[in-house]
């Protein structure tokens, strides 16, 4: 096909993608999803960033540019719901610490060894399961010569050796007397001070352009990041990423309240006011409660961390009090007793769940939480069957930033070992690519491919018939978002393709 050779060597040529804006695409042969699975082999057209028309025949005129999609499924492009990208960058340049890559102490050791350099070393996903009792003693017995600050997977800790430690006290001292106090530690245990810790060792600003690649060559359009700090610096960081088009994606913005006064742009939008609850300490009830209702005062929604139950019972009392507006959020929704899942129906409550912990760390599940409690965790089969608004993120970097992966274990719900963790909540594929295919500002409101929407969309190499049993990145062939090229697996053999 001539046009597609032209476009795919136009992207070699500039070093970078093709902007397409403008231009007009024709992607032909292309099968589209309609309702229940059932699907059609049609064209469709984008001009000016959106989609003008699917029809069986296309008037290819000069100057449009042709992608042949050879009966692959075109859907739209994928958006994860729930994700830290910051965090998710600065884990690029990080050490794995944890499960499945290291799962022993002597493992731990030898992968703090490896990286060579004097300077800060930076470790996560960090669990008890590959050696319980990690502190500044053991850290500074293994590995004593460089400052290292490892995360433990649940993002609340930190955990330093005292070549760290040091350095962080000599930082803090600009600081004011009580944030000096939270970075004070004898056994280099820190909680809770991830953005102190942030703003005290960044260096190099982290890979971010890396990372939005990466999640591009997946399918991903479109990210809510769910950061609780984030704020009006935050936004402004955002926005010059996006500008200096590091940042491919759409981005809604959640976390602090005074996001809410933000300047909105078509690829920048205000998210959900972001309440990050721990068991160990939850915030004064009236309190949070006033949160919520400021918030609906805004017409903003509020996303609520739910890890545990204790965490769940507690969130809904306080919107029983407030009230809830369509679109307040669970976020995570670890552990819902089957009690609790009629509370969410009655107060209209949403959910964005991770399936793919499912995988990643339902081995642990199983040996770490009563039996009995098994049937609670992570479901989805029982909440879309009560018709809970539920869909789905993936928690990058805590999470495998992979949302096939997650769709492929929201129908199988095997572990990493190849356990089984609560097969009853088991979904249908279709149900899990509907997970990651709602609107950024409306996760539960599916999108399609038609006229007058944006062009943002993801064209697979097979057809959903094959897709459907084969969930998996490996099947994506490109990314368009705004008609904008931004991944093309076929770029390593463009030059092959005729003129
Ligand atoms: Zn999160």
């Amino acid at each position: 096909m001539v046009e597609t050779g032209k476009l795919l060597r136009a992207i070699i040529r500039d070093g970078h993608e093709l902007k397409t804006t403008d231009q007009t695409i024709h992607i032909i042969n292309a099968e589209l999803l309609e309702s229940e699975g059932k699907t059609r082999l049609t064209n469709a057209t984008i001009v000016g960033g959106r989609f003008k028309e699917t029809a069986d025949t296309v008037d290819q005129n000069a100057g449009s540019t042709t992608i042949d999609a050879r009966g692959g499924l075109l859907i739209p492009g994928l958006h994860d719901h729930h994700t830290h990208l910051i965090a998710y960058a600065a884990s690029l340049v990080s050490v794995n610490c944890g499960p499945p890559n290291v799962t022993s102490e002597a493992e731990l050791i030898s992968a703090l060894a490896k990286p060579s350099g004097s300077h800060w070393l930076r470790g996560t996903g960090y669990h008890e399961s590959v050696f319980p009792h990690l502190d500044r003693q053991w850290l500074d017995t293994w590995a004593p010569d460089r400052p290292i600050r490892i995360q433990h997977r649940s993002g609340r800790l930190w955990i330093l050796n005292s070549r760290g430690i040091e350095l962080i006290e000599g930082a803090a001292r600009r600081l004011p007397s009580h944030e000096q106090d939270r970075l004070t530690s004898t056994d280099g245990r820190l909680f809770d001070v991830d953005e102190l810790l942030g703003g005290l060792t960044r260096s190099d600003p982290p890979p971010v352009g890396q990372a939005s690649q990466t999640l591009a060559a997946f399918g991903v359009t479109g990210i809510n990041d769910m950061t609780p700090s984030n704020n009006t610096q935050t936004w402004q960081w955002f926005t010059e990423l996006q500008n200096s088009n590091e940042l491919l994606q759409k981005v809604r913005l959640s976390g602090r309240p005074e996001l809410s006064h933000s300047q909105q742009t078509t690829r920048l939008s205000i998210g959900e006011t972001k309440v990050h609850l721990h068991d160990s300490s939850l915030p004064d009830l009236d309190e949070f409660v006033s949160t919520i209702t400021l918030s609906h005062r805004q017409q903003r929604h509020i996303a609520v961390h739910c890890v545990t139950e204790v965490e769940l019972v507690f969130t809904l009392s306080a919107f029983r009090s407030a009230g809830t507006l369509p679109g307040d959020r669970i976020e995570h929704a670890s552990v819902i007793p089957p009690a609790l899942i009629e509370q969410l129906c009655e107060l209209g409550l949403s959910v964005v769940t991770q399936p793919n912990f499912v995988y990643e760390r339902g081995d642990a599940y199983l040996q770490d939480i009563p039996r009995g409690e098994h049937p609670f965790l992570y479901r989805t089969g029982s909440l879309i069957q009560a018709g809970i608004p539920t869909a789905f993120g993936t928690d990058l970097p805590f999470g495998h930033p992979d949302p096939w992966a997650a769709m492929l274990a929201a129908t199988k719900r095997t572990t990493f070992n190849g356990n089984q963790l609560n097969e009853v909540e088991c979904i249908t594929p279709e149900a899990a690519l509907n997970g990651f295919l709602g609107e950024l500002e409306a996760p539960f409101t599916i999108r399609s491919i038609k006229p007058g929407v944006p062009a943002d969309c993801c064209l697979l190499d097979v057809p959903w018939e094959v897709l459907r049993s084969d969930l998996s990145s490996s099947h994506v062939r490109m990314t368009i978002r705004d008609g904008e090229l931004i991944y093309n697996r076929d770029r390593v053999i463009s030059s092959h393709l005729p003129r």
